[in-house]
Formats: C-alpha cells, sequence, structure tokens
C-alpha cells in the first residue's frame, strides 16, 4: 500500500503521515457552532474529515477522534438572550438537527462528541496556567492573550505581524483576518447574558480556548491530527497554538489538516452572506443525501468546489451508475469461469484508489479508478465475457470503495421520510421512471398525444424531462 501523504498547513508542504504512536490517529475537529442550521459548505468540511476518517481506518488505524458543538460563542449567547431562553434550550433544536444531517449524509460519528459548556472547567484551568506563566492580562474584568509572548505566533497561517500593535486587542470571536491581536480568553459578565461563576472570575469563555482545553482533555497535549475549513486558520487556529503551545512546552498538533471553501458562484457559501443551503433546502427540492455527499466527496479537499445544481445533478447520475452497476454484478448470470486478465485489472484499480487516497486524500484520482473499471466491467458484461468468478472480486473492490465515499446503500427515500420530505404526494423514482419509460414507448409508437400528456403530468408533479439527441431520456425534480 502507498504511504499516506497529507498536506500540513504548519509546514506548507505535503507530508508522509506517520501518527505519533505507531497504529492510533489522535485527532480533532472544529466542529459546528450551533446557532442554527449547518450549511452545506459547512458539510463540506465535515465530509472532508469524514473521508479522512474513514481512509485512516480502512488503513487499519484505530481512531481516538473528537469533534466538539461550539454552543458558547458571541452569536449563541446574543441570540438566546433576544429569545429569553438559555445556552441549553436555545442550542438543542441545532445540535439535534446537526446530528441528524451527519447520520442521513453518511458522516461517522467520532469517538467522543463533546460540548463547550460541559467543559468550562477545563477552559479556566488553562487560562490559570497561561496566567502563572506571564501570557495574559486583565483589563475591564476580562482576560487576554498577550501574543507578543509567543514568539511563534503568525506560524501556521504565516500572518503579517508587521503592523501589529502592542496591546492593541479584540474581544469579539470573529473579527477581521488580516490583523493579529491580543484576544480574549475569558470574558467579563454582562448584563443579561449568560456567565459561569468560576475560580478565575465570572464571565465566560472566548471561542478559542474552548478547543485547545478540551482537545487536551480528550486527547493529551500533542495530537496527530487537527482539521476544520481553511478560514479557521487563522485566527482560531494560530490562538489555539498560542494557549495550547505556551502552557504545555509541547507541540500541539502535529499535522494541521484544512478543507478549501464551498462556493456559490465565485462567493464563499456563508451565512452573513445569506447565499446558503441547507441539507434540508436541497432534500426539499428532491434531491439525493447520497448525491450531496458524493458532490462534496468527489472534489479534493484542497481545491474550491463550486456548487451548482448541474453538479449535483451529475453527482445524482454517477451514484445511479454505481448502484446500477452493483446490481448488475449482483442478479446477473455471467458464464462460469474466470474472464482472462480480470483478477489483474481489479488488482491495478484497488491499487490506483488506495493510491489516489494515500495521495492527500486525491478523492477524484479514486473515482476515476471506480469509474474507469466499472466502465470496463459493463462492457465486458455487454459482450459477454464478463465471468462469474470475478464477481466477488469486483464486489470487494466496491465494498473498499464504498467503506470511504458510503454512496452505495439505497437508502436515500427513507432518510428523506425520516426527514420529514417526501412520502407526502411527491413522486418516487420508482413511479418516475415508470412514467418516463410509457411516454418512450409512446413516443415510438408516434402516439404524441399521449407522450405529451404524460411529460405535463410529470412537470405538474415537479418533474422535468430533458431529450437528449442521442434519444436518451434525463429527468429532474424541479
Ligand atoms: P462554523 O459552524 O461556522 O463554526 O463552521 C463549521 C465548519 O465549517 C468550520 O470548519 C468552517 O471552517 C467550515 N466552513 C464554513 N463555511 C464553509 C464553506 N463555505 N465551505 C467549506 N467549509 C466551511
Ligand atoms: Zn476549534
Amino acid at each position: 500500500m502507498a504511504e499516506i501523504r497529507l498536506h500540513n498547513t504548519l509546514s506548507g508542504k505535503v507530508e508522509a503521515f506517520v501518527p505519533l504512536q505507531a497504529g492510533e490517529v489522535k485527532m480533532y475537529t472544529c466542529g459546528p457552532t450551533v446557532y442554527d442550521y449547518a450549511h452545506i459548505g459547512n458539510y463540506r468540511t465535515f465530509v472532508f474529515q469524514d473521508i479522512l476518517r474513514r481512509f485512516l481506518k480502512l488503513r487499519g488505524y484505530k481512531l481516538n477522534h473528537v469533534m466538539n458543538l461550539t454552543d458558547v460563542d458571541d452569536r449563541i449567547i446574543t441570540k438566546a438572550a433576544a429569545a429569553g431562553v438559555s445556552i441549553r434550550d436555545y442550542t438543542e433544536k441545532y445540535v439535534q438537527a446537526f446530528f441528524e444531517d451527519c447520520k442521513t449524509l453518511n458522516i461517522e460519528s467520532p469517538e467522543h462528541w463533546i460540548r463547550a459548556t460541559e467543559h468550562i472547567s477545563e477552559m479556566t484551568k488553562l487560562i490559570k496556567e497561561l496566567q502563572d506563566k506571564g501570557y495574559t492580562y486583565t483589563s475591564d474584568g476580562s482576560i487576554y492573550y498577550r501574543i507578543a509572548k509567543f514568539p511563534e505566533y503568525g506560524k501556521l497561517s504565516k500572518v503579517d505581524l508587521s503592523g501589529i500593535q502592542a496591546g492593541a486587542r479584540v474581544d469579539n470571536d470573529q473579527y477581521e483576518k488580516e490583523s493579529a491581536r491580543d484576544f480574549a480568553l475569558w470574558k467579563a459578565p454582562k448584563k443579561g447574558e449568560h456567565s459561569w461563576e468560576t475560580p478565575i472570575g465570572a464571565g465566560r469563555p472566548g471561542w478559542h480556548i474552548e478547543c485547545s482545553a478540551m482537545a487536551m482533555k480528550y486527547l493529551g497535549e500533542t495530537l496527530d491530527i487537527h482539521t476544520g475549513g481553511i478560514d479557521l486558520a487563522f485566527p482560531h487556529h494560530e490562538n489555539e497554538i498560542a494557549q495550547s503551545e505556551a502552557a504545555t512546552g509541547k507541540p500541539f498538533s502535529r499535522y494541521w489538516v484544512h478543507a478549501e471553501h464551498l462556493l456559490v458562484e465565485g462567493e464563499k457559501m456563508s451565512k452573513s452572506l445569506g447565499n446558503f443551503y441547507t441539507l434540508r433546502d436541497l432534500i426539499a427540492k428532491g434531491y439525493k443525501p447520497s448525491a450531496l455527499r458524493f458532490a462534496l466527496a468527489s472534489v479534493p479537499y484542497r481545491k474550491q468546489l463550486n456548487f451548482t445544481f448541474d453538479g449535483l445533478q451529475q453527482a445524482t447520475n454517477s451514484v445511479e451508475r454505481l448502484r446500477n452497476f452493483a446490481d448488475r454484478l449482483k442478479v446477473g448470470k455471467f458464464p462460469e469461469g474466470n474472464q482472462p486478465g480480470m483478477a489483474e485489472r481489479i488488482a491495478t484499480g484497488a491499487k490506483e484508489f488506495d493510491e489516489g487516497l494515500s495521495d492527500d486524500l486525491n478523492t477524484a484520482r479514486g473515482l476515476a479508478a471506480v469509474f474507469d473499471l466499472v466502465r470496463e466491467a459493463n462492457i465486458a458484461m455487454d459482450k459477454g465475457e464478463f465471468r462469474q468468478g470475478d464477481v466477488a472480486g469486483v464486489q470487494e473492490f466496491l465494498a473498499a470503495f464504498d467503506k470511504i465515499f458510503a454512496v452505495m446503500d439505497d437508502d436515500d427515500a427513507a432518510k428523506m421520510k425520516a426527514l420529514g420530505y417526501g412520502g407526502d404526494g411527491g413522486p418516487s423514482d420508482s413511479d418516475i421512471e415508470k412514467l418516463v419509460a410509457e411516454r418512450q414507448a409512446a413516443r415510438q409508437r408516434k402516439d404524441f398525444g399521449e407522450s405529451d400528456r404524460i411529460r405535463k403530468e410529470l412537470a405538474e408533479r415537479g418533474i422535468l424531462i430533458e431529450d437528449s439527441k442521442d434519444g436518451s431520456v434525463r429527468w429532474k425534480r424541479k
């Protein structure tokens, strides 16, 4: 098997991945801020880290993976206060929605799901350590980290420190990406907002201290991999490094792996720009969860992914092609024996798949290996050359692929129903296929009245039909 290589933001290079302890990977992923539904940009990052953990597991590593739920930050506090409810009551709906979405997208549960609000004492302990070591100062009841005390500040994001003003500080969890500032570890209580009584005083944690304290509690002082979206590299991850390394004197994470953004028409999909879709928005339009997972996974994580509905439709077709092929393998009756060269062909495919993923998780290369083999095997089947003795080998290859991509189970309809979509009068895929076939038959016998009627009926039920020049028909939900 090929050596696993990953891009490490810290070194700026693609490096061989070797965990500190043989056979085990300690990994931390910054989870969602649960003030709203997550959007599909967020899921690009979460699907990427899922592919990473699944690949490491397939390679035999034992995973110790932690994902947090950021259930306390500025926006949550403000929104909970405005709604007049507790933080827990405000966030619970979005926490449950996130878990449901992950299940729907086949994002595996990490070994530990943890909430920031359940780790306040670990955070205040870490802040106390930083106070004792002289990395902090207090102003108006808030405690700040003095970045000038940490000479390596900027080593992850390579942020320009030339304009840094000593003592310039920031309270907001979100702030401009360009400027390095002393940041709040602990914020003084505000009237009407939730706060905690703690040994370092009353108040609430800053966002950055949450991840440092939680990661080190579950994974120790040095992690193997820390992941997140690229926007987290600065200031969030830079600040996590400053906090953790100042406290322990040890490297905090050996590999920092960041996913590039999902864009919509060239712009980052984000809640603040209002150009976002949730998983549920897409499901309501009739798109399948497997198609979204495929679309998100198919572009290598370090490339920006431009989201389009055409792309989603193509992903739908790709998943369909794979599932049809798996069915054909299962129900097909092939002549006994083995096709000459097929066993070797499967082995080359498997090797190419593994090499693709080992190459900094090049999912596009992995998928090309799969689709090449599927195409060749389909042609062999059409020609009657494919043999029964090769079925198990191809199935094994597909099973390894699906341990990572997780799109082969035909369970979309059930998942959509579980989220409250479908089953409410919308036609099922097989109903649509049947009508499309009837319309094709009507056209062949030149009964255009009937074919128009079926087209109209489908249109009324939200299904668009596209006739292509080669005579084939595609359909999609409006
Ligand atoms: P948040 O809920 O804002 O804390 O974000 C959760 C995760 O989604 C973080 O790792 C972000 O970096 C990531 N993220 C946010 N927007 C996008 C986007 N448009 N594309 C990919 N990842 C994103
Ligand atoms: Zn974090």
